[in-house]
């Protein structure tokens, strides 16, 4: 990212929260704009992690490649999700932030809100839906990653007859990144629009001091948990691509950002797709590892939904042994990974997390007024572990091909 455009982003936001807090009618009147740039981001999203992954899996070539490529991410995403949900944890069982809330504040609350857990037998079949087209146009994401993945495969295994289809995919995808970066120069219209929405909102219906009381300590826990996260990755990224902290960060801004102003990491995958550009991550695999990434590596969501399952256990004063906690560990991991990169995704599975400790799911009701907020940093969370793992699976992939060179010679 240009200097220039940098410090366009600084100033709209700047100017989007001030904006927020002294003209919030007029702001809120605007809101549509912001919509706008998430309607444009999301209108890019579904064809280019179709043709992302299927230009990038025929491009990288051979299974035996493909599949490195796939164990690296999928063996990232899990330790990322797991070290998230553990300083969690870890965190809730040193400073106890629900210990003294009183219990009525789960159990006044005990009208049923409306967020059913999916059965697993639904969740699977969502997975394999019969109508690809129907699962794009409802932004089912899994079900299309499957399908580019499978698909791009069969290109491969047929042959030469396939490399038509193959060459359309990689024209369409150029012409979609063409207009990412088009849509780029749209970002702080659409950054100054989102966060004057969200400000004005908050400074409109007063939520957050309305409900503050007990629930400052856990709030806070909570960003310190994802500072926590998102500094170890910054030093493995320092680490291993030999950047300093301040380039890494200031070339990831304006994913961060939009990921802070859209609270949807699926929505900033375009974005997301460039910085990695940018930083110079080698492009076939961006291309492959951001689509999966954004789809399961939810690890600021993983985090958020196991403190908020102990957060509940030791308001309502539950046995917090170490089995009961593992049940958590499991199901946050899961949940994390199944939850989908759209606004307030995560709170449709924590229900299974919820459940997994006999927690009513009506205790959700105490997190909503906080909700919105602690999304954005989540999603922001979400989106530098999403480059994280690009950088991190396009290293030891360069690694493993210069053993391979070294062997060979
Ligand atoms: N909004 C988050 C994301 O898009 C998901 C969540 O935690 O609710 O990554």
């Amino acid at each position: 990212m240009k200097n220039y455009s940098f410090i366009l982003i600084l100033v709209s936001i700047a100017l989007g929260i001030s904006c927020g807090v002294l003209f919030p009618t007029q702001m809120i009147a605007i809101s549509w704009i912001g919509q706008l740039f998430i309607n444009l981001l999301k209108l890019i999203v579904l064809p280019l992690i179709f043709c992302a992954l299927v230009s990038a899996i025929t491009s990288i070539g051979g299974m035996k490649k493909l599949s490195s490529i796939g164990f690296y991410t999928l063996s990232y995403v899990l330790f990322s999700v797991s070290v998230a949900v553990i300083i969690g944890l870890v965190l809730l069982n040193i400073f106890k932030p629900g210990v003294g809330i009183p219990p009525s504040l789960i159990l006044a609350n005990a009208a049923p809100i409306d967020l059913k857990p999916i059965p697993f037998s639904s969740y699977m079949l969502s997975l394999f839906p019969p109508n690809i087209v129907a699962a794009a146009a409802r932004y089912e994401i899994m079900p299309i990653v499957f399908f580019s993945i499978v698909f791009a495969i069969a290109c491969l295994s047929v042959g030469k007859t396939a490399h038509p289809v193959i060459d359309f995919f990689v024209g369409l995808r150029d012409a979609l990144i063409k207009m990412i970066t088009w849509l780029m120069y749209l970002t702080p219209i659409g950054l100054f629009s989102l966060l004057g929405t969200a400000v004005a909102e908050a400074a409109i219906e007063n939520l957050l001091l309305q409900s503050l009381g007990g629930m400052v300590l856990f709030i806070f826990i909570f960003l310190f948990g994802l500072l926590l996260q998102i500094t170890w990755q910054l030093i493995v990224a320092v680490i291993i691509t030999r950047k300093s902290p301040k380039y890494l960060i200031s070339s990831s801004s304006s994913a961060l950002l939009t990921a802070f102003a859209t609270s949807s990491s699926m929505a900033t995958l375009p974005v997301t797709m460039m910085v990695a550009k940018h930083q110079q991550v080698n492009e076939d695999v961006a291309r492959f590892v951001l689509p999966l990434a954004t789809t399961i590596n939810l690890a600021g969501t993983a985090m958020y939904e196991a403190v908020s399952a102990l957060f509940f256990c030791q308001i309502l004063g539950f046995d917090l042994s170490i089995p009961a906690q593992i049940g958590v560990f499991i199901t946050a991991i899961l949940a994390g990974m199944g939850a989908t990169g759209i606004p307030e995704g995560g709170l449709i599975t924590m229900v299974m997390v919820l459940r997994s400790v006999n927690v009513p799911t009506s205790a959700i009701g105490l997190l909503l007024p906080f909700d919105r907020i602690l999304d954005r940093f989540r999603t922001m969370t979400n989106v530098w572990g999403d480059l994280v793992c690009a950088t991190t699976v396009d290293y030891l992939q360069k690694k493993e091909n210069k053993k391979k060179r070294r062997r060979s010679t």
